[in-house]
């Protein structure tokens, strides 16, 4: 009988995370990554083999999509990595590797539900990243699954520019307000894409108008033409102008080779 099980099949590690491959019964690859923190353990999970969205400052971006991953086969990735990691700490769960979660929402959605349902050592919370495809998807999630809205620029040029398969920015906006449960605006900087005062600006008002802090990322730059931002800092403070909860978050990225989508290796 074939095992539709996805194989571990190696990792490499950063000393605090540890990106790990899996090989699919019919022979494709995927990966997972751990990060482990005091305080919980990220499990980052992908979605899809390839992908939908065609970000242009992503790894996945240029990949042709082959199918979504299915419900067990996410399910399995987490158990395998919990067993291979164990710990009593929290586990964040979060839909967050190659692919957009949204696009194969019913798969992920009962994912967690499987998940919910077993008994796991260790307490485990939901998460997912979305580049803003398919938000109408997000209505039959659970309230309580954080939303990591991906949210590169709000201006639409930007936007369709690098995320061609992204809602307009106006459901953008609307899902990002709307959304009941947990939620956050991430942000990865990329030199001349979003680092100017006027970006930062608008992305402070819609981060005061909606309710949710900024977590600004620094890019990783995996298979693309776009650079890692050399202002940090200086995006950080006109951020915080507006009175916007902001953050830099400069280690995620690094050690798991950036977010979303860039699970490839160098
Ligand atoms: S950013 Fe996310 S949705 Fe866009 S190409 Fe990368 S993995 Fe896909």
């Amino acid at each position: 009988m074939t095992n539709k099980f996805p194989i571990r099949h190696g990792y490499v590690d950063s000393g605090i995370t540890r990106l790990i491959s899996y090989e699919t019964h019919d022979g494709h690859m995927t990966r997972a990554a751990i990060v482990k923190r005091p305080e919980k353990t990220i499990i980052c999970v992908s979605t899809q083999i390839g992908c939908t969205g065609t970000c242009r400052f992503c790894s996945a971006g240029s990949m042709e999509i082959v199918r979504n991953l299915t419900r067990h086969e996410m399910t399995h990735i987490v158990y395998d990595t919990l067993f291979y990691n164990p710990g009593n700490v929290p586990v964040l769960v979060s839909f967050m590797g190659t692919g957009e979660p949204l696009v194969n929402a019913e798969e992920v959605r009962q994912s967690i539900h499987l998940m919910r349902g077993a008994r796991t050592p260790q307490r485990l919370r939901f998460a997912l990243s979305t580049s803003g495809v398919s938000l109408h998807e997000l209505e039959r999630f659970p309230q309580d699954v954080k939303v990591q809205f991906s949210l590169i620029s709000p201006d639409s040029s930007v936007l369709e520019a690098m995320t061609p398969q992204a809602d307009n920015i106006g459901s953008i906006l609307y899902a990002l307000c709307e959304y009941p449960g947990p939620k956050e605006i991430n942000t990865p900087l990329i030199e001349r894409v979003n680092n100017d005062h006027r970006t930062m600006h608008a992305l402070g008002v819609i981060a005061l108008s909606c309710g949710v802090d900024v977590k600004l990322n620094r890019f990783h730059p995996v298979n693309t033409q776009y650079t890692a931002a050399g202002n940090e800092q200086q995006c950080l403070a006109w951020l915080r102008e507006t009175g916007a909860e902001a953050e830099l978050y400069a280690t995620d990225g690094e050690d798991i080779m950036a977010a979303c989508g860039q699970f490839e290796l160098r």
